[in-house]
């Protein structure tokens, strides 16, 4: 049940619903909007009298949802959700753009990645320490190394770091250099890991599972803003269908119906999602033109030697010339992107 307050409903007010809730025995999620508070209830068994709430101070009415995932929804807030990563926003006017090599595999490689994108407007670093790999014998990552390197990149270009958690065990490793915390399309049902994504507050970007539906993915969300971490950023990065040619199917249908259902920001990786670079920049563009807000590219100095994924990444100058598209058109779905850096 959602308790959505008045537009004047007063700190008093929402203190005062929180505590009924807490009374009765159940857990009270205050989801504050532009326009007014809906406080989200769960542990629940039964079904809840809304007349309980509907005679309170401050109340406008109780609603019962019926959509398993309560606090992502648009009934629980109706306006778009901006993450604030320090001067960042993700889900604003301006689209993210995520930038980086699949795996962190040197200073080097790193290095001359960070410049390249930052040049061309990227504000985030991607790249993996911790690599979820098919096979047990393909480059498991740098770790703790990749982590280091991450977090010089960062010092020396001032680009955002969104990095990989593989697991519960190093999450606070990652956490500490990650500025947004990634949780891969292989974790995305791990639901020990949410939960403990759930409890920090740094911005986790939760990548749709290899066969995940749309609501899958909501619901796995819900798992990490229900235990109180309300900066999810989802990314669609394609799923498995019976098209073998592709590495997936991106499926850009996903984009505006999670925006129908949910006020979370979405993002598009095209690399993963279709896997060849000759055809990355067209699947980002048409994931900026379906109202992503953000894109995630993998960019790589020396593709073909490459330790993970270098078949889908793009030469920098390739990332350049796709971000002056990009440009184009996000001016067309009235969006911006950061212009290059020059000096
Ligand atoms: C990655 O971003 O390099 C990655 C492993 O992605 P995914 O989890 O989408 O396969
Ligand atoms: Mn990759």
């Amino acid at each position: 049940m959602l308790v959505v307050m008045k537009r004047d409903a007063t700190p008093g007010d929402i203190y005062s619903v929180k505590e009924k809730i807490a009374s009765m025995g159940f857990a009270a999620h205050e989801m504050p909007g532009a326009q007014r508070v809906a406080i989200g209830i769960t542990g629940n068994k039964g079904k809840i009298n809304p007349e309980l709430f509907n005679l309170m101070s401050g109340v406008e009415e109780a609603i019962s949802v019926s959509k398993p995932y309560m606090l992502v929804g648009r009934d629980a807030k109706p306006d778009n959700t901006e993450i604030s990563i320090d001067d960042e926003v993700i889900g604003g006017k301006e689209l993210a753009i995520i930038a980086g090599p699949c795996s962190v595999e040197s200073y080097e490689q790193l290095m001359q990645t960070a410049d390249a994108v930052r040049e061309a407007g990227a504000k985030f670093l991607r790249g993996g320490a911790f690599k979820p790999r098919t096979s047990p014998y393909a480059f498991q990552g740098m770790k703790a190394e990749g982590l280091a390197l991450l977090r010089e990149a960062r010092e020396r270009t001032g680009l955002k770091i969104v990095t990989e958690v593989k697991d519960v065990q190093t999450l606070s490793a990652v956490a500490e250099v990650a500025d947004v915390i990634q949780i891969g399309a292989r974790n995305m049902h791990n639901f020990s890991l949410l939960e403990a994504a759930g409890e920090l507050r740094k911005p986790i970007l939760l990548k749709r599972g290899i066969s995940a539906t749309i609501e899958e993915l909501l619901m796995s969300a819900e798992y990490i803003l229900a235990r109180g971490n309300k900066n999810v950023i989802l990314c669609e990065r394609g799923i498995r269908t019976f098209e073998p040619y592709t590495r997936n199917t991106l499926d850009l249908n996903a984009i505006p119906v999670v925006k129908k259902l949910s006020h979370l920001p979405i993002i598009v990786d095209p690399s993963h999602g279709i896997g060849m670079w000759d055809c990355v920049s067209a699947m980002a563009l048409a994931g900026v033109a379906a109202g992503a807000d953000g894109l995630m590219i993998e960019v790589h100095p020396d593709p073909p030697v490459a330790l993970s994924d270098g078949y889908q990444s793009l030469k920098p100058s390739k990332f350049r010339e796709l971000m002056e598209k990009v440009r184009q058109v996000a001016g067309v779905v009235d969006r911006s992107v950061a212009a290059e850096v020059t000096e």
